[in-house]
């Protein structure tokens, strides 16, 4: 079976977290402090402050820039549903805008109808690597004293007139899953400039423990979102390669809109340089039954997915919030025809020409 995605581990990888499990330290420890100091670096923020998921790093980041029960954040409804729980999970509500048709991102041009005297921030959403109007979004939230959040969880290393991404907003949050860039297995890092998120991110993720201060000392309501050593070490071996893997994964989506050009009823993701490749995702036209080609790639021994589901539409918003169908009719347009076919960092040639094929014939023979 051609798996969606697959990590990229090397010798260097296998040997490093053997060592750690060697030496006996297997959490809270220098594997972290360093994974830490090199991603920041990477990024160009001032600190970096490792968690065990990407969810767990959105959580506290919207915590430290001071979201609460009752307030709004606008964001995005096309998105992996941990963007939007992220806010729930303080009691505040998620306020949706509709996204772009071409970017798949939020529409900052419809942002600025949706603000109110509740909203404290705007959660970005990077989506498949694709960088946000950082210039406009950031120029809003100026005027109305807003907070931003990125969601750089799957765009490491894409950047918006020559930044970075992570490098623009507030509080920026990575996750290290193993479907993404790189991987730890399971992890996060949030990347911040503020001194002061960086110490609560910091408390909070280890019990809220108070800095400087007696060991069993909690000054706030904490959690346990700590990254282990043996992850930290993973993620400092997967940082170092992290131009190589970026490069390859670029070749492998030039590759796949090179054989697939010119296929009658599908639409492809745009190349650019600045984007990083999380995922490839094409675009089905409405004639081709989704459902069906995706089981028929299957008995070919493909696997492929919609990526992704609005979220408003899941049955946790329906419930919550009385969402309905036609709120965002762009996003959901999106969310009927977007597919995700096999990608990862060392996809063959041949894999991907198999994978071209039969999507091309079982496209011409549409059921
Ligand atoms: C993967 C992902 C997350 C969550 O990361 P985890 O490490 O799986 O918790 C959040 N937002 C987006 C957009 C993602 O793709």
């Amino acid at each position: 079976m051609l798996e969606l995605s697959k990590p990229y581990i090397g010798k260097s990888e296998i040997n490093s977290v053997i060592k750690v499990l060697k030496s006996g330290r297997l959490s809270i420890g220098p594997k972290l402090i360093k994974f830490e100091s090199n991603f920041a670096k990477y990024i160009g923020t001032k600190y970096g402050i490792g968690v065990n998921s990407g969810t767990s790093g959105l959580h506290l980041a919207l915590k430290a820039v001071g979201i609460k029960e009752g307030d709004e954040v606008i964001t995005t409804p096309f998105s992996f549903i941990a963007s939007a729980n992220s806010i729930l999970y303080l009691k505040a509500k998620p306020i949706f805008v509709d996204i772009n048709k071409k970017t798949l991102n939020i529409d900052e041009n419809k942002i600025e109808k949706s603000i109110t005297t509740k909203t404290k921030a705007i959660l970005v959403v990077h989506i498949f690597g694709e960088p946000c109007n950082m210039e406009k979004i950031n120029k809003i939230a100026k005027k109305y004293r807003l907070k931003v959040i990125e969601d750089t969880c799957e765009s490491i290393g894409s950047t918006y007139k020559g930044k970075i991404l992570g490098s623009w907003g507030d509080v920026a949050v990575f996750a290290f899953y193993p479907n993404k860039q790189i991987t730890t297995g399971e992890g996060g890092m949030i990347v911040t400039n503020n001194k002061k998120i960086k110490d609560i991110c910091k408390s909070l993720r280890n019990q809220g423990r108070t800095k400087n201060k007696k060991w069993l000392n909690h000054e706030y309501l904490g959690y346990n979102y700590r990254l282990t050593e043996i992850n930290s070490a993973l993620g400092i071996e997967q940082l170092k390669k992290i131009n190589k893997i970026l490069k390859k994964r670029k070749a492998v989506a030039k590759r796949y809109n090179s054989l697939l050009k010119d296929t009658p009823n599908i639409e492809l993701p745009i190349i650019k340089n600045e984007k990083s490749w999380f995922v490839y995702v094409i675009k089905l036209n409405k004639k081709i039954n989704r459902e069906n080609l995706i089981n028929r790639l299957n008995k070919k021994g493909i696997d492929s997915k919609p990526y992704f589901p609005s979220i408003h539409l899941q049955p946790l918003y329906k419930k919550l919030f009385k969402y309905k169908k036609g709120l965002f009719p762009i996003c959901e347009e999106v969310s009927e025809k977007t597919l995700a076919i096999p990608f990862y960092t060392d996809m063959k040639k041949n894999d991907v020409e198999f994978v071209c094929k039969n999507l091309k014939e079982l496209i011409a023979t549409n059921e």
